[in-house]
């Protein structure tokens, strides 16, 4: 599936350089009239860029080529000098809007992000869906702890239709601040506490309505000019449970996993895989794609991890392990593996080690499945200091992890300058969740480690986390980003860019260099002019979707910056009427 791989790009030359209204002079008769067709077949919106290309290639190649031949070092030259120039335009600006919270929203709100790496699905999903769904589906809510239970309800139960909730606005109000982050410090609870009791509340609402939260998640990512995600979800839990307890356990992992290939595993991957299959035609139907009312979040490309809940006994965890495995050896949606569940808790901090070892022997097995890991989710106080100062490192020395979920205790590991060093010689990347961590952790500003990463050269990304649960999103994260941690523009554009170099999704980099974005030599010359990359630059966009993805991200980025920002002083001193 490669929704998206191209047409954010697209959607992002609406205006600026790249726009129709300032198309080259130099395009022929023919090229022009194949992007007015394409035009019409959008309803009039500026049209896939893919379709754009194939058919710029197949009207117009010799006399383009021909064109192109000849101008493209000087044109090339002229391009970058003028790119160079927008992007010091907008950091200029950036610098000048300092710390107002409500211009850096307007402008935050517009940059390109590129994608979120660290998404739970369950958490993405608002209070009000949640809600709305239940009402729906005659589902019953306690009126006291706002816990939702199954039909029929009943004062016997307790209970009374989530539907009332659309009436009484007492009921919805609380509803939402039970589902979500909104007023926690009233809740009479941590923020860490009242944090993770929102998923029990609210779960039984998700119930076979997976379709519609992938569809709300990409609508929202579209919204905060995100291309990708991957979404933890569990798909088939039950039925990789029952499997899992039919085969017991013994402590020989080779042994373990025949059993469960030889009980029915093969029957589960299928299962998980009809469930995002159906949970797809949810989405698209929902969001209306390919339709002439198609919402933006079409364009954006999911692909999930499998989330393997960590709490749960220890034969259930490894048959989550191998189901993940399998899932990302056999369908190219699931692009890895990841462990959740509080990482304080009694059983994950009782069986870490032994996680561990499960991860590095079925890395072994199936070595090209990526691995992303929560660690270091854990702040002064909350387990044992010798657990604050390993688990990072155990995570990525025995547990393979490419990637790490929010490192906020890195500090606390032992040597921790030797792990930062051993994390950027790695190229594991972080995955940075500072609204999460400010809620949950009680960590922000100069408690934070990011500066320290990003001292240290470890790549670094920003991600919601659970952005309906903490009624966030991706500019919030920026937001955050620029205010709490005070990261420039430039900053905030190398972790938009890392986030897809180091997402799981197939192919090759668009660059050669990840640190310096160093182009690969195919399309060495093309990204000043993304609209019209050479024949040899397309041939590799196209069989690689990762440096797809990518080219997207800078076509976008080259158009946010072509835009002239609005005069910073001139709009913060106007008088106010
Ligand atoms: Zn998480």
């Amino acid at each position: 599936m490669a929704l998206g791989l191209w047409s954010n790009g697209a959607s992002a030359t609406s205006s600026g350089a790249f726009s129709w209204r300032r198309r080259p002079r130099t395009a022929s008769p023919e090229l022009m009239s194949g992007r007015e067709t394409d035009r019409r077949e959008a309803g009039g919106k500026v049209p896939n860029m893919k379709k754009l290309i194939s058919r710029s290639h197949t009207t117009n190649v010799r006399s383009f080529v021909l064109v192109a031949a000849l101008l493209a070092p000087t044109v090339c030259r002229a391009a970058n000098t003028a790119n160079a120039s927008n992007e010091a335009r907008i950091e200029r600006y950036f610098r000048s809007i300092g710390k107002d919270p409500t211009l850096l929203l307007a402008f935050l709100r517009a940059m390109p992000k590129g994608g979120d790496l660290h998404n739970h699905l369950l958490g993405a999903v608002y209070a009000e869906s949640f809600i709305q769904w239940a009402s729906e589906n005659g589902t019953c809510v306690d009126p006291k702890t706002f816990y939702l239970s199954a039909p029929p309800c009943g004062s016997d139960k307790g209970t009374v239709p989530a539907s009332n909730a659309l009436t009484d606005r007492f009921l919805y109000r609380d509803m939402v601040d039970a589902f979500s982050m909104r007023k926690w410090q009233l809740s009479g609870k941590s923020g860490h506490d009242h944090f993770f009791d929102t998923f029990d509340k609210f779960i039984v609402a998700s119930y076979g309505n997976t379709g519609k939260m992938l569809a709300e998640t990409a609508a929202r990512a579209a919204s905060q000019h995100e291309i990708y995600q991957e979404l933890m979800h569990a798909a088939t839990f039950p039925e990789v449970t029952a499997l899992a307890n039919r085969a017991g356990w013994e402590d020989d992992f080779a042994h373990q996993r025949d059993k469960l290939l030889a009980t029915g595993m093969a029957h589960v991957v299928a299962a998980a895989r009809q469930e995002m299959d159906d949970a797809e035609t949810v989405r698209h139907s929902s969001l209306r794609c390919a339709t002439m009312q198609a919402d933006p979040g079409c364009e954006i490309t999911q692909r999930y991890l499998y989330m393997v809940l960590r709490g749960m006994p220890k034969e259930i965890v490894f048959a989550q392990m191998v189901l993940g495995f399998e899932l990302a050896t056999a369908d190219v949606r699931f692009v890895g593996v990841n462990l959740v569940q509080p990482e304080e808790w009694y059983v994950p901090r009782r069986d870490f080690g032994l996680h561990m070892r499960m991860l590095n022997y079925l890395h072994g097995v199936y070595p090209k499945v990526h691995i992303a890991l929560h660690a270091g989710e854990l702040a002064q106080g909350m387990v044992t200091p010798e657990e604050l100062s390993s688990h990072v490192r155990a995570s990525v020395q025995t547990g393979h992890a490419e990637r790490i979920g929010h490192g906020v205790s890195v500090m606390y590991e032992d040597q921790p300058r030797e792990l930062l060093g051993e994390l950027a010689r790695r190229d594991v990347m972080i995955e940075i969740c500072l609204t999460s961590n400010a809620s949950i952790l009680d960590v922000e500003g100069h408690r934070h480690p990011l500066r320290e990463y990003i001292r240290a050269g470890v790549p670094v990304a920003l991600a919601t986390d659970d952005e309906g649960v903490s009624r966030s999103d991706m500019t919030q994260e920026f937001l955050r980003g620029a205010l709490d941690q005070e990261l420039s523009y430039a900053q905030l554009k190398k972790m938009a860019r890392t986030s897809l170099e180091h997402a799981f999704i197939s192919g090759a980099s668009l660059w050669s260099d990840a640190r310096n974005f160093t182009p690969v030599k195919e399309c060495m010359a093309d990204l000043s002019r993304p609209r019209m990359p050479s024949q040899r630059c397309q041939a590799f966009l196209r069989t690689n979707e990762k440096a797809s993805l990518e080219w997207t991200l800078e076509s976008q980025l080259l158009t946010f910056e072509s835009k002239p920002p609005p005069a910073a002083e001139a709009s913060r001193h106007a008088p106010v009427p």
